[in-house]
């Protein structure tokens, strides 16, 4: 181990990027869990899973060994509006660490008090929130989607002021970089183009090292794997509900989950956030939502793009017309593979969007229709319109079958993409009882359940199961 086996985040940058601010401790704090896997392959050093010294870190009580906490400065378009100056609020980059592999890993303690972003909010975040974000981050990375990470949830006794008066919680949160689309667009709105080109040749330097002096082929790789994460989220009906240019990652990861969901009864316009009234972030709406923020992001970079401004616009124009490119055929193979179909033939969309059609008129359940999928009669069990069904069946079963692919391979494949369980509202909700009254069994099998989403298993029969009624009156907004 080395002396100081941590570093201050961005410390190659630090002011006014990033600015030196101390965690404000919570009182009696728990470990309600410990990510064991991510705990295992990361090592941090002197903080082992169920270490006194994990759960001080947690409790925003005592910093890294050589490591300030900071927190970054940023803007963002929230809801379509221009906001100039976000930040982290409540968040602190507490340090880097770097693995065995030579992989670096940024720390982020979510809900350890205020910072000079705050605003007028108190910094912290609550259990139901924390709980949500913890959870989603894990199931995300085994359902194979690119996400920040969760290292541990911590609660506290510390009262919250919410609707109601809430617990107060801490996310260790990880990822190679927590850079969003807003931090770019915070130095653009300024005309600071000094410093905005100083953050950008530091992120390319660090996590995009083979595009050095390529800001447009940087950009470009930024957008395509934007593209590719929204073909993630839709064909595992992910709805991230808040995305605002400030929640985008720049590393093209699901990052700042909020009142985030997953579709239950299929509805192609469903809108997962009860405070997004307008429906701007619909679930059918993500794919445009993503490319609008990509625009955003190619108008905070005009400026690297090229000296004269014509020029770089036409540049900025050609490297938007990626989005829809690449977002097209990577979403084609997607979608293919959740039908087990390995060529693309013309009619597939058709096809396709014949069976979502079904899915839409009965208001059926996403996840359990597709996992049912290579098995007819399931499907009889779950859809109500037998007699369409038996007819896009009859089509489905002849275009697939035309393949001859192996039968048990394409199965194989199909339950790869089609998850068995997904962290559903209401699974979240009754770990979030339990967690309330410091009973964190169930988020433990929670989390054990959905380390291996594609997996069957019949202990966890009743967590695939479909929503119960009471579900319905759920309702996620964004506060937490
Ligand atoms: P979010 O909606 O969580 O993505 O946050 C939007 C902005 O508000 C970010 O700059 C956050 O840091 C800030 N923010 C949200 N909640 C709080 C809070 N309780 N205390 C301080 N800042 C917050
Ligand atoms: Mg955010």
């Amino acid at each position: 181990m080395t002396a100081t086996p941590y570093e201050t985040a961005w410390g190659a940058l630090g002011e006014p990027w990033a600015v030196a601010v101390e965690t404000t401790p919570l009182p009696d704090l728990k470990l309600a869990h410990v990510s064991e896997t991510l705990a295992a392959t990361l090592s941090l050093p002197g903080l082992a899973a169920g270490s006194p010294a994990l759960r001080a870190v947690m409790a925003g009580a005592q910093p890294l060994p050589g490591a300030q906490p900071v927190a970054t400065v940023y803007a963002g378009h929230q809801f379509g509006q221009f906001v100039p100056q976000l930040g982290d609020g409540r968040a602190h980059l507490i340090g880097v660490h770097t693995d065995a592999a030579g992989a670096r890993h940024e720390l982020q303690l979510k809900g350890s008090g205020p910072t000079p972003f705050s605003r007028f909010a108190d910094g912290r975040a609550v259990l139901r929130s924390s709980l949500r974000e913890y959870v989603a981050s894990e199931a995300l990375h085994a359902l194979g989607v690119p996400t920040t990470r969760a290292l541990a949830l911590g609660v506290s006794s510390e009262p919250v002021r919410r609707e109601r008066m809430e617990r107060a919680a801490t996310v260790l949160r990880v990822a190679p970089s927590f850079l969003r689309f807003g931090h770019f667009e915070y130095w653009a709105y300024r005309g600071q183009l000094q410093q905005l080109r100083q953050l950008a040749d530091w992120a390319i330097a660090n996590w995009f090292p083979q595009f050095e002096g390529r800001y447009a082929d940087w950009l470009g790789d930024i957008i395509d794997r934007t593209a590719d994460l929204i073909v993630h989220w839709q064909t595992l009906g992910f709805c991230h509900g808040v995305m605002n240019t400030d929640n985008m990652s720049l590393l093209g990861l699901t990052l700042d989950y909020g009142p985030y969901g997953f579709l239950d009864a299929y509805d192609p316009g469903h809108i997962c956030n009860h405070s997004d009234e307008a429906g701007r972030y619909a679930y059918d709406q993500q794919p445009h939502v993503a490319h609008w923020n990509c625009a955003r992001l190619l108008e905070a970079c005009l400026s690297l793009l090229d000296p004269d401004q014509d020029r770089a616009l036409t540049t900025a124009r050609a490297l938007l017309e990626r989005f829809p490119t690449r977002f097209r055929a990577t979403a084609g193979r997607a979608w293919r593979t959740k039908f087990g179909l390995g060529e693309h033939r013309d009619d597939d969309d058709t096809l396709m969007n014949g069976f979502l059609d079904l899915l839409a008129r009965g208001r059926h359940d996403f996840t359990t229709c597709f996992r049912a999928l290579p098995d007819p009669d399931r499907l009889h069990d779950l859809i109500l319109d037998q007699a369409a069904l038996d007819t896009w069946y009859r089509q489905y079963r002849d275009r697939r079958d035309d393949e001859r692919a192996d039968t048990v391979a394409r199965e194989a494949l199909q339950r790869s993409a089609n998850p068995a369980r997904v962290p559903r509202n209401h699974l979240l909700q009754l770990a979030i009882t339990a967690a309330e009254q410091d009973d964190f069994a169930p988020l433990s099998r929670l989390m054990d359940a959905l380390s291996a989403p594609y997996q069957d298993a019949d202990e966890f029969a009743d967590l695939a199961d479909l929503p119960p009624a009471w579900a319905a009156a759920l309702s996620v907004s964004c506060s937490s």
